[in-house]
């Protein structure tokens, strides 16, 4: 098959089969059989990784599965087992409902139109649930117009929004900014406007509703997230641009600019632990580092890891 021929990308699977076919969680030192491919897995159970099944030999059988972040073990924690990596063909999907076969398929990292189209046709009844933490971390609290997010009538939002391929979808597209969830209504480009009247900046725009991210959760009938969940530390981002000249937005005219303009990058970690053998590795120029917690929301880091931090960037 053709699309095999990709790299494939070591993606922990989180169920592995036991020799009853049943789904089983990784513990130490457990062998078992990947739901998908049937070849045998072994399970990995280190102090800061989060336990999962690797195939024996190594890679991943599902060339669609993508490296998996704190971000898609969260949203797959909010379903139940049965609903998690179900095995659909030849792929596993993230999480599809057993009662209307709905598949929720988690996006985080970029994709083609080509992609789009594949995943659409092959799964039928399926929605896009895309990571915008990052994109949406720095926007004031929905409700105040910037020149990226401008609200048209009450519940009805445009944002300036960098996914173009994303117009491809015929099925719908939900965003996750964080705390909040915005579902597409359409794509719009706006071009050949000055900023400032309608204040609206040129661009391509997302526009849709906004709801509370809890509200998505009911209508998606996952699980809410619990008490002591809410302040939980999920995952840390490392975010650094690779040329010094590039820097964090400082002028209003910066601000008109898509985040994706400069060359930013991010990268997601399960633990202070790995990202700071990550920092000590890889150090970057003009990195910050963001927390996300358990109640969908980002923050700034004031401590960042020493060695990055010490290094001057390099011209
Ligand atoms: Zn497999």
């Amino acid at each position: 098959m053709p699309h095999r021929a990709r790299p494939a990308r070591n993606s922990p699977v989180f169920l592995a089969l036991d020799p009853t076919l049943a789904p089983i969680a990784a513990s130490p030192k457990q062998r078992a059989h990947c739901p998908l491919c049937r070849e045998p897995v072994l399970s990995k159970c280190g102090e800061i990784v989060d336990w999962h099944w690797a195939h024996v030999v190594g890679g991943d059988c599902d060339p669609w599965s993508e490296p998996e972040t704190p971000w898609h073990r969260w949203w797959k924690e909010r379903a139940p087992v049965a609903w998690r990596e179900v095995t659909v063909g030849e792929h596993r999907a993230d999480i599809r409902r057993p009662d209307d076969r709905v598949v929720i398929e988690l996006q985080h990292s970029p994709i083609t139109a080509d992609e789009i189209r594949t995943r659409e046709a092959f799964y039928g009844h399926m929605v896009w649930l895309l990571d915008g933490r990052m994109l949406a971390h720095g926007m004031p609290q929905l409700g105040e117009p910037t020149p990226r997010l401008w609200q048209v009538r009450p519940g009805t939002w445009r944002w300036l929004w960098p996914r173009r391929v994303f117009q491809q979808a015929r099925r719908k597209v939900f965003i996750d900014l964080g705390t909040s969830v915005l579902e597409s209504k359409g794509f719009e480009d706006v071009s050949n406007r000055r900023p400032g009247r309608s204040g609206l900046a040129n661009g391509f725009y997302v526009h849709g509703e906004v709801t509370t991210r809890e509200a998505f959760l009911k209508r998606a009938r996952l699980r809410a997230v619990e008490d002591e969940e809410q302040s939980q530390t999920v995952g840390f981002i490392a975010e650094w641009r690779s040329t010094p000249r590039a820097r964090r937005p400082r002028s209003v005219r910066d601000l008109y600019r898509p985040v994706h303009a400069a060359n930013l990058h991010r990268r997601e970690f399960r633990s202070e632990e790995l990202l700071r053998s990550w920092a000590d590795r890889a150090p970057r120029a003009d990195l910050s580092l963001l927390r996300w917690r358990g109640d969908g929301s980002v923050v700034e880091v004031d401590a960042r890891p020493k060695s990055a931090g010490d290094q001057q960037p390099a011209e």
